[in-house]
């Protein structure tokens, strides 16, 4: 799994802004016989996990958490920018290298006795996750674990989650 990742993500330099190793995940979820292969790796994380939802976080992790969700029999959950669900949404700011960001969850939709899976495409920092595990914990649900397509593990994001954190490629 490792290499057919590794094979389908492309490195863009510089980009969004200089400096920045951006981790394309569009050539995978193009290839139809790659995205299956990730689509069920990660639904089979999920039933190993006892998973009753799956969480994915805006954008990309909304291309592949809701796919695991449909897969695996479960329901999706999105954790969204602040902002753009209507209440009740609980809500999370975290720290960005420059400044800072938000996330939501609709707090009606999830709760004791669910397990969740977070699924994003990329761990970087952990901030990200980190907020969405956080939500997902302040609404009663527990967290299954965090799932990622690949992890940059010079940021050292995995030290920042509390969740077992799974990543199909790590660089
Ligand atoms: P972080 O909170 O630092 O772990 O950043 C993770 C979030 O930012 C994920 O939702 C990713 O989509 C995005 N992200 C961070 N770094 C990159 C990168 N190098 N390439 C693509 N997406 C990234």
């Amino acid at each position: 799994m490792a290499a057919l990742v590794a094979a389908r993500v492309r490195d863009v330099a510089d980009f969004p802004s200089p400096g920045v190793a951006f981790k394309d995940i569009a050539p995978l979820l193009a290839d139809a016989a790659a995205f299956a292969a990730v689509v069920g790796a990660l639904a089979q994380l999920a039933r190993e996990r006892g998973a009753t939802a799956v969480a994915g976080i805006e954008a990309r992790g909304f291309m592949l958490a809701a796919p695991v969700a449909e897969r695996s029999g479960l329901g999706f959950l999105p954790v969204r920018k602040a902002g753009k669900m209507p209440p009740p949404v609980l809500r999370r700011e975290y720290e960005l290298e420059y400044g800072s960001a938000a996330v939501e969850l609709r707090s009606d939709l999830v709760g004791a006795g669910d397990r969740v899976l977070v699924v994003d495409d990329v761990l970087a920092t952990g901030g990200t996750a980190r907020a969405a595990c956080d939500l997902l914990e302040e609404a009663g649900a527990r967290v299954a674990g965090v799932a990622v397509l690949l992890e940059l593990a010079a940021l050292g994001g995995r030290a920042r989650l509390t969740a077992d954190c799974t990543a199909l490629l790590v660089v």
